[in-house]
């Protein structure tokens, strides 16, 4: 199980959405079995890149919805998150 942290810094500024790439979101996502939980999302990010804070996970999760690049719920709960279309990951990179 990954850290729990609540802020990351890049340099000398906080850590945001633009700081976690599309397409590695997505990877993380599509690595799950049949669906990701918000779990899956949040160690799925830290075995590659380090721990990232629960509440940036929920906001980039939140805009990939907003997109329509992944479907599931980014309100806290466990999530159940899929990439809709795999297809486009090229598009989304
Ligand atoms: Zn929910």
């Amino acid at each position: 199980m990954a850290d729990f942290i609540s802020i990351r810094y890049v340099g000398e500024r906080l850590m945001q959405c633009k700081d976690l790439p599309d397409a590695l979101l997505l990877d993380v996502i599509q690595d799950a079995e049949r669906y990701a939980t918000l779990r899956d999302v949040h160690d799925g990010l830290a075995d590659r890149i380090g721990p990232v804070p629960w509440n940036l996970v929920l906001a980039k999760l939140r805009g990939l919805i907003a997109r329509g690049l992944v479907d599931g719920c980014a309100c806290g709960c466990a999530g159940g998150f899929t990439v809709v279309a795999p297809d486009a990951l090229v598009n989304a990179a």
